[in-house]
């Protein structure tokens, strides 16, 4: 078991590993200091292979996900152009609403909760969708416990749209789920520091690919804190524009170097056997898959619960009798799906256990109901 008696199985943050704890004990340093200038660049080096990218630069923003993904849109379109919300679920939703928010102009393809986008149906919608300078994609979208096909989508908008920017949001699946923003040409890929990184909220890592790179600095109205240009030259000095979550960067290098020495190939096939194994039990017990099988997430699973069972009354039957510790569903699922975080610092025990809690609290809701 990875938490301490506490088995927190929601879709973010997630638990740390113990050498990750003790990074958080470290002395405060100054972040212009030699220290912490080798640290940050082990950092940006080590989070290469998790994005797949040689050539992106890496831009540790102090902000949530959320904060990213802002960044990624306010760096890259200017006001008055539009975007493509390419989307089939609620944070596929919030990428959206953060460009409409400033004013941008927001078309949507938008597939049903559960489905995944098809290529095709994306690739016939691009013939008639208007010009727009980027699309917004959401690689794993945790609402709904769906793994967005990045690839094929990446390279349907390459032959239809190829002067159009792709940012994609991969918070939930940035060190889980193999993203090579390199060869499929994702232009930005947004995580944050608390899922399948195993480090506590406080960092959004933006890698920032040239075409993106080339169109922030060509842009005419960059935001102040969240400048791709500026902390580009900060992270090429080692360093960020202003005070970073130090602590953070400590437990992230921990973390990191948990993940090198694992291998990521060994990590994403990790990954893939927890979420089959809980799909498998879930629906034995009577959930059935909120998600299409054929895109079922690596990091979170999300299952519809029994007839007449309430995802809150689930939830909490959970928490009081086993700490265990999931999420609901969103929006208009809210009550009638669960989800499972299986990401990051998470092993076998941990889904035995939480499934064997699963097991016990639905023989009871059966023998009582
Ligand atoms: C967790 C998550 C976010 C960001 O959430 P924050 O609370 O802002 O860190 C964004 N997108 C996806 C897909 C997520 O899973």
């Amino acid at each position: 078991m990875t938490g301490g008696g506490r088995n927190l199985r929601i879709t973010g943050p997630t638990p740390l590993p113990p050498a990750t704890l003790d990074a958080l004990r470290r002395p405060m340093v100054s972040h212009r200091s030699e220290e912490f200038r080798s640290l940050l660049s082990g950092v940006v080096r080590s989070l290469r292979p998790a994005f797949g990218t040689a050539e992106a630069a890496i831009l540790p923003f102090t902000a949530s996900g959320t904060g990213g993904l802002e960044a990624a849109i306010l760096n890259t379109v200017a006001p008055g152009e539009r975007v493509l919300s390419i989307r089939c679920g609620h944070f596929g939703e919030r990428f959206a609403e953060i460009a409409a928010h400033y004013g941008l102009e927001v078309v949507a393809l938008e597939t049903p909760w559960g489905r995944a986008t098809d290529p095709e149906a994306l690739r016939r919608w691009l013939r008639t969708a208007p010009v727009a300078r980027a699309a917004l994609l959401t690689h794993n979208e945790t609402s709904t416990g769906v793994l967005e096909p990045v690839g094929e989508v990446a390279a349907v908008l390459r032959r239809e749209r190829p002067e159009m920017l792709l940012l994609v949001d991969g918070v939930s699946s940035v060190g889980a789920v193999e993203v090579e923003m390199d060869s499929r040409g994702l232009d930005v890929v947004v995580t944050a520091s608390q899922k399948a990184l195993m480090a506590p909220p406080g960092l959004a890592l933006v890698a920032a690919g040239p075409r993106a790179l080339e169109a922030a600095a060509r842009h005419p109205a960059r935001p102040y804190y969240l400048d791709f240009a500026r902390m580009r030259a900060a992270t090429e000095e080692g360093t960020t524009t202003y005070t970073p979550a130090i602590s953070v960067v400590f437990a992230l290098a921990a973390s990191l170097e948990r993940l090198g020495s694992q291998g990521l190939p060994r990590v994403f096939e990790h990954h893939r056997r927890l979420a089959s194994r809980c799909r498998e039990v879930l629906a034995a017990v009577g959930l059935r898959p909120f998600a299409d099988p054929l895109h079922a997430s690596p990091t979170v699973t999300a299952m519809l619960t029994p007839a007449g069972v309430s995802a809150s009354w689930l939830r909490r039957r959970l928490e009081e009798e086993a700490s265990v510790f999931v999420s609901q569903g969103r929006g208009a699922f809210k009550d009638s799906v669960i989800r499972i975080g299986h990401l990051g610092f998470v092993d076998g025990d941990d889904v035995e256990g939480l499934l064997g809690a699963f097991r016990a609290v639905l023989r009871e809701e059966v023998a009582t109901g």
